[in-house]
């Protein structure tokens, strides 16, 4: 059994794969051929946005969206204590301060009151300037943006949506990737819209930004290539995983999401009754990068991880360390305790998901879970 299983979705769509690369390599147009623009156009409408950028990879669209908006030294960005390293690092890589602000337990999504606090706590510290707050729509789930787009407007704050595992997710009508001003996407091949290397996508409404953007993607280009007219990066997404993303992205609105909604149903449906599973509040929908159950301990979660492996069942621990328990983020200013990042380290576990795991998968995995936990 595979985690995610990337190896029977390409035999699904092989046809339409092979021929995607074989078209960019009999053109030779590797570098912004046409399936970039037919991607960012296809992309940009499915999420509702303005404009989409598509860029080298997940971590370079986050910090293309701090240097738009010129965060630097001085500054505070608010970022989950629970989630990958790299919505932190692109902070500290500018040279501002990433504060660390706790989850909610039931959503691991960051927790809007704590939010709040953690603001307050920087204002009255006086040491640091308020500038901008990066939800993650971790596993899957949007952030609470409805409430965490009031306090943002409270408090003045640009918001980043970091959707590298969001794509698809929604609430209500409103698309991932569509909320506060810029969103950044990962096609990193385990992401749930996934290309074959690295790659990534920048989305904002905002015509200026969206120029901006595109010109530090390609060496602060002015009018052309050749006319630069600031300092900027080569960051573009390869035309062939551009190719590859389009039938992958045509599978993945027809039926993938679906799939992978169902598979998550059956879980819940099977593991409610011995584990925490995930919650998905009223009016959310989740595209489920990763399906986590939460168990009552750590010795429990270790010891079904190891169970599950002696039965070839793959498992993952997202994530086993806080942000603040960071080597590099020790000496950080931490403005708050996060308890439910901690508990959360130390319980999760994430079962195998994707489009492609049937009822009986579900089925076999889960009474695996219950004959441990008897
Ligand atoms: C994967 C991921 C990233 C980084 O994306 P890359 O394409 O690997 O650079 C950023 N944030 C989160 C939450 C992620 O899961």
């Amino acid at each position: 059994m595979q985690f995610r299983d990337l190896k029977t979705q390409y035999e699904t769509l092989k046809p339409s794969i092979d021929a995607a690369i074989a078209g960019v390599i009999a053109e030779t147009s590797f570098i912004s051929g046409s399936p970039v623009k037919e991607l960012e156009k296809r992309l940009a409408s499915y999420v509702g946005r303005k404009h989409c950028i598509t860029c080298g990879n997940g971590t370079d669209a986050l910090s293309l969206a701090m240097m738009a908006w010129n965060i630097g030294p001085g500054d505070a960005v608010f970022v989950p204590d629970f989630t990958f390293f790299a919505t932190a690092e692109v902070v500290s890589f500018e040279g501002a301060t990433p504060v660390l602000v706790d989850v909610d337990e039931r959503t691991f999504n960051m927790d809007p009151q704590k939010l709040t606090e953690a603001i307050e706590a920087v204002l009255g510290e006086g040491r640091l300037r308020p500038r901008a707050v990066i939800p993650v729509d971790l596993f899957g789930l949007p952030a609470d943006y409805p409430e965490i787009e009031r306090i943002a407007a409270r408090y003045g704050l640009k918001i980043l949506e970091d959707a590298a595992q969001g794509f698809g997710g929604r609430i209500g009508e409103r698309r991932a990737c569509s909320f506060g001003d810029i969103s950044a996407t990962s096609f990193f091949p385990a992401k749930p819209l996934g290309c074959y290397g690295d790659g990534g996508a920048v989305f904002t409404d905002d015509d200026e930004t969206a120029r901006y953007l595109e010109s530090v993607c390609v060496h602060g280009k002015g009018s052309y290539k050749y006319e630069n007219v600031r300092i900027g990066w080569n960051s573009r997404l390869d035309t062939l995983q551009a190719a590859i993303l389009l039938p992958k992205f045509r599978a993945f609105e027809e039926y993938e999401l679906e799939r992978v909604n169902e598979a998550a149903a059956w879980y819940t449906e099977e593991l409610t009754d011995i584990v925490k599973t995930p919650v998905i509040p009223e009016n959310f929908r989740s595209s489920w990068a990763q399906y986590t159950i939460q168990l009552e301990n750590k010795e429990k979660r270790d010891g079904l991880q190891a169970f599950l492996e002696k039965q070839g069942i793959p498992t993952m621990v997202y994530y086993p360390i806080p942000l603040h328990q960071q080597e590099v983020y020790q000496t950080n200013p931490v403005y708050q305790a996060c308890p439910a990042t901690k508990r959360l380290c130390e319980r999760v576990l994430s079962l195998p998901m994707h489009p492609y795991l049937g009822r009986e998968d579900v089925r076999m995995v889960s009474g695996q879970i219950r004959t441990y936990l008897k």
